[in-house]
Order: C-alpha cells, then structure tokens, then sequence
C-alpha cells in the first residue's frame, strides 16, 4: 500500500492523503486549502492524479478544511462513492452548500467592488458541482467494516471532534495484510457533548494530526473564567463582543458555555446571537442526534437532553438585513462564523466593529496563518478588511479552552493507548514546527519511525 501526502502536510488545511492499492486509488479526506493567498491558490492547482481515477473517497469529517474540495473533484470528472458516518454526510451536505454560497457570492461581491486581483473573479466551484458532489455520499455507521475497494476494508471509529467525526482504519488484505489508521481532527478527552475517542486499532503506520502538536492547552476552569471576565467587562462599557466560531461544533460547544455561565450567574443576561445559517442548520443536526439518543454524546448530555443548548434570550440571524443591523452598539454577544474570520459574515462584523474600544472579539479556535483571525491573535492593529484598512480598537481576547483538537499530551498518549505500537507515525494537519516538534516526541518517547511527511511525498507502508 502506497501513501502520498497531497494537502494537509506541514499545513492545517487542505488534508488530502491518496491510498494506492493493488491498481486502486483511494482519497482519505478532500480539503480545502484556506489561509494565505498563496494556500487558497493551491485549490485552483490542477489535481495531481485524474480525479476520474479515483475509486472512492472517504470522509473522517465535516470541517471544510477536510471536505471542502470535493465539489471541485466533482467538477473535474469522480463519479465514485463517498464514504463517510451518517452525521457526517448530514453535515458536510450543510457546509459544501454553504461553501459553494459563499463563493459565489464572494465572487460577485470582489467582481461589484473592483477589489479582487482579477479582472472577472469566479468561484472555485458553486452550488451545482456541491449539489453533484452530496449526491455521491454513501453513509456508513461507527463499527461497521464494509470495503472500500475491493481487497481494502474500512471502518470509521468514533474521533471525539465533532458530531459524526471519525478514526479511519484502513485494511489492505492478501499475503502481506496492512493496516493504517487515520486520526482525522482528534478530539480532546475534556470535549463537553462528545465521548473521547476510543484507543486507535494495532496498526502498520499511523497517520495523526498535529494542529497543537507543540502546545498544551490551559485547563478549562481558567479558560471559561478568562471567557466570563471578558464578557462582563464588555458588556458593563455597552460593548459588543464578537466571537468567530467554525458554524460546525464550536458554536454548539459555545452555546454550551454561555448557558452554563449564565446558569450560575458569573455572565450577565444580554442577547445571544448566532449569526450564521449554517451553524442554524448545524445546530439542528446537533438536537437532533441528541434527541435520539446517538452514543457519541457523554451519558449527561443525553441525560439532559437538547435543553443542554438552549438559551435563554437566544436569537438566529437568518437574513443579511439582520445580520447588518447586529452592527448597530449595544451589549450583545455575537457568534458569527467563519471560526478564523477567513470569510462569511463574521469579515462584515469586523469591519465594523474593530474601530470601537468597547467591543471585544473573543477567538476560540485555532487561527491559520495568513487569517484575519491570526492577524488580531498576534496583535495586529489593523486589518485590510475587503480591500479597505480598518483600525483595531476593540480589544482582542483568545480563549483557546474551546479548542476540540487534542494537545500534544492527549494526542501522545492516544498513540500510546493503542495495543501495539505501529511501525512509522506520519505526522499531519500542523504548522511545520508544530508537526516536527511533536514527530519529534513521538520518536523520542515511543522509539519507531516518525516524520512529516512533505507535500507530495509518497511512502510505502
Ligand atoms: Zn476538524
């Protein structure tokens, strides 16, 4: 079996891995690229293998850096079956329409406004190429082995990131049998809806995810206080505070947090506004799966029931209108997506928001280089919001305790949870010094091949 590491190597975006087998070629994950410029022009790069040569893909989830390239493979000529858990395909159904939406309108927008680098801008793909590609998802529960191609099994394991998110293990039969097993984005043993995933499968070669993979995270009691210490502060000066939020699982996480700190009265009772149609439609998928009883929420969740997410004074913008009119000052707390303000209306809010000192945009998330979001992180004083500079006066604050990525502790001993250690650890979906630091722990601490593999580099397990 044959590994080449197309997207998603010494990068967070754009993971792409293609399997080779016995004359059959299989794409794990189809991402898209996001962040710099020069990251984004990737996805206009022609597919290094014909996509009418591809088999099948499988899907570990929802996220749009794991799943957003696929309309554009549609595009350009697979035809095959797209494996993926039920939630899973409910939710990247919601976020490929709402990715072909806002490319389309991004490009209409640059093309109203003059501000794009090209003369007549166009979207990657649009909703057509989207629709196509929804069309070829094929669900496939948690522990179940069906076959992928013929002589390659494959089985989803629950990941512990999002709603229907997956551990991919893949095995190759015949004389010399292979197993490798995909992390996908690893959940952190602490996520407040999910269960923590499970030990991965003895395997030949693991293949394992590196966002924070040089970082561990706060603890959560300090992070949900520095969340409620901001919130207060903001709200007492009559300011807005604005919190990006990935529409899928962060802002579910969120609307969790905000409902527990009102609960105990440590945040006060102004309007909560979710932003965002797509983290509307995320949500419902969300209370949903909770009403019926889906074993990947913790037993309290369940328990409790979708009143786990349901707050008081909670408010949906559905229309641009509403959306615009959030701008206006006053004490709110937004969630608007997209989670690195990399687009979406969340870039329209901090346009107008930044210049005023009352506001607060709180980041939840990890911030891709080349992002607004990374930009406000380290401090920027202003940012060239839609080709136009605004200044930053708004206080910026990063909550990283809603991060549903392991750290290099939870993602170490994940690999050491599993029965055997595999022979060679490929290290993913990470920003170089991320990926190398913790390639270098994880051959320092369990002795076997570890390395980051190279854009484009093939391996053979
Ligand atoms: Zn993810």
């Amino acid at each position: 079996m044959f590994l080449t590491f197309i997207g998603g190597a010494g990068t967070v975006t754009g993971s792409k891995t293609l399997i080779e087998s016995d004359g059959h070629r299989l794409l794990v994950d189809c991402g898209l690229f996001q962040g710099t410029s020069d990251d984004r022009a990737r996805n206009w790069e022609p597919f290094p293998v014909d996509p009418q040569r591809i088999d099948a893909v499988l899907l570990t989830h929802a996220h749009l850096d794991h799943c957003g390239y696929l309309p554009a493979l549609v595009r350009d000529g697979f035809v095959g079956p797209v494996y993926c858990t039920p939630a899973t395909a409910d939710l990247v159904a919601i976020v490929l329409r709402d990715s072909a939406h806002l490319q389309e309108e991004d490009a209409a927008w640059a093309r109203r406004k003059g501000f794009s680098r090209h003369a007549n801008p166009r979207p990657l793909y649009d909703t057509n190429d989207a629709e196509r590609a929804i069309q070829l998802l094929r669900p496939r529960p948690f522990h179940e082995d069906f076959a992928a191609v013929d002589g390659v099994m494959a089985e989803f394991e629950p990941g512990g990131h999002i709603l229907g998110s997956s551990v991919l293990r893949l095995r190759e039969d015949g004389d010399r049998p292979r197993t490798v097993v995909f992390s996908g984005d690893l959940g952190r043993p602490s996520h407040p809806l999910l269960v923590p995933p499970p030990p991965p499968a003895d395997a030949d070669a693991v293949v394992i995810e590196s966002t924070y993979g040089d970082r561990v995270h706060e603890d959560v009691t300090t992070g949900l206080e520095d969340l409620a210490r901001t919130i207060r502060e903001t709200i007492r000066r009559g300011g807005t505070v604005v919190i990006p939020a990935f529409a899928v699982d962060r802002t579910e996480v969120l609307l969790k947090a905000l409902k527990d700190l009102r609960d105990q009265q440590r945040i006060p009772a102004v309007p909560v506004w979710v932003d965002s149609p797509m983290a509307l439609a995320t949500l419902s998928v969300y209370t949903r799966a909770i009403a019926a009883g889906e074993p990947e929420f913790r037993s309290e969740v369940l328990a409790e029931g979708v009143g786990i997410l349901d707050l008081d004074d909670l408010h949906e913008a559905r229309t641009p209108q509403e959306s615009m009119d959030l701008d206006r000052p006053g004490a709110k707390i937004i969630i608007s997506a997209s989670g690195m303000a990399s687009g979406g209306r969340v870039v329209h809010h901090l346009k107008a928001l930044l210049p005023d000192p009352r506001n607060t945009v709180v980041l939840v998330g990890f911030q891709a280089f080349g992002t607004h979001g990374r930009a406000l992180a380290e401090g920027a004083e202003q940012l060239k919001i839609h080709g136009q500079y605004v200044k930053v006066r708004a206080e910026v604050v990063s909550v990283p305790v809603f991060s549903v990525h392991g750290d290099a502790e939870e993602l170490l001993a994940w690999l050491r949870s599993a029965g055997s250690v595999p022979d060679n650890v490929f290290v993913i979906h990470g920003e170089v010094g991320s990926s190398t630091a913790f390639a270098d722990r994880v051959r320092a601490e369990l002795d076997v091949c570890a390395v980051v593999p190279k854009p484009g580099e093939r391996v053979r397990v």
